[in-house]
């Protein structure tokens, strides 16, 4: 039977080369953001019947009104990736209540939002797979991301709580933590580390390989390939875990 999957912040990045790594598997894939056009544009390129939704996932009333268009276009997800997510660094000092509640409000609450919503078309079919896209800042610390990394840390408390609810239920709740990634959230960092330090992008770009023992960034597709592998059904025996993809920087 085709599924049917939700990835929220698919207009770009890591959501978009999920949902692509998704529909060449035979998924259904909608893909949801804030910014129309990016998500209309992934829904197009992809074709086969993908779906763009707008959504701010840090609201609660629209994620309800995001899974209602859901299930009139697409039917109920079986998979969930919760995807959508902001980064800003800041000392702990100059972080102010907005960027703090910014953080919270979209990495960690918009993941619950969505799955409450998700979960109980799942729980009802006897199967179902979530898959929260948190960070290796959701393990361990660093300087000037607190509100980062504490919405992070409390995405894997989130994923590993749910997981054991729904152990028996044929539903797998799992995080991906990787370390820098390739995308326009990298892009912005490099950008605000030569403000503010004067290094050029370059040097910059080579302090965040260095975080990473394979002195490299890891690659979008390389995310995709293990929510393709939680998404499966051979993948029904991992549940509750955060999955590092970061060349070995957090053991
Ligand atoms: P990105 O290129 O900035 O993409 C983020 C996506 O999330 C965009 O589609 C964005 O679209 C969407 N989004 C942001 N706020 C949203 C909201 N309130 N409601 C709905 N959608 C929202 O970032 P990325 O690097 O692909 O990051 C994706 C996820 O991976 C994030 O959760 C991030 O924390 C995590 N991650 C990234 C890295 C990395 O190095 N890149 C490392 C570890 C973890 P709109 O702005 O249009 O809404």
């Amino acid at each position: 039977m085709v599924k049917t999957a939700l990835i929220t912040g698919g207009g770009r990045g890591i959501g978009r080369a999920i949902a692509v790594a998704f529909a060449r598997e035979g998924i259904r894939v909608a893909v949801a953001a804030r910014t129309a056009e990016q998500v209309e544009q992934v829904a197009h390129e992809i074709g086969n019947g993908a779906i763009a939704l707008v959504c701010d996932v840090a609201d609660p009333e629209s994620v309800t009104r995001m899974f209602t268009e859901l299930r009139e276009q697409l039917g109920d997800a079986d998979i969930l990736v919760n995807n959508a997510g902001i980064a800003e660094s800041a000392t702990l000092v100059s972080t102010t209540d907005e960027l703090w509640h910014r953080h919270l409000a979209i990495n960690l609450s918009g993941t619950f939002y969505c799955t409450r919503a998700a979960l109980p078309a799942m729980l009802k079919k006897g199967w179902g797979r979530v898959i929260n896209i948190a960070s290796i800042a959701g393990k361990t610390g660093a300087p000037y991301i607190a509100a980062y990394s504490a919405s992070k840390h409390g995405v894997l408390g989130l994923t590993r709580s749910v997981a054991l609810e729904v152990a028996t239920t044929g539903i797998t709740v799992n995080a991906i933590c990787p370390g820098y990634v390739e995308t326009d959230m990298v892009s912005r960092g490099i950008e605000q580390i030569t403000t503010k330090t004067g290094r050029t992008a370059e040097e910059a770009l080579d302090s965040l390989k260095k975080m990473s023992p394979q002195n490299r960034l890891v690659t979008v597709e390389e995310v995709a390939a293990v929510a393709l592998l939680l998404a499966s059904d051979e993948g029904r025996g991992i549940n509750g875990q955060g999955i590092n993809i970061d060349g070995g920087t957090v053991l």
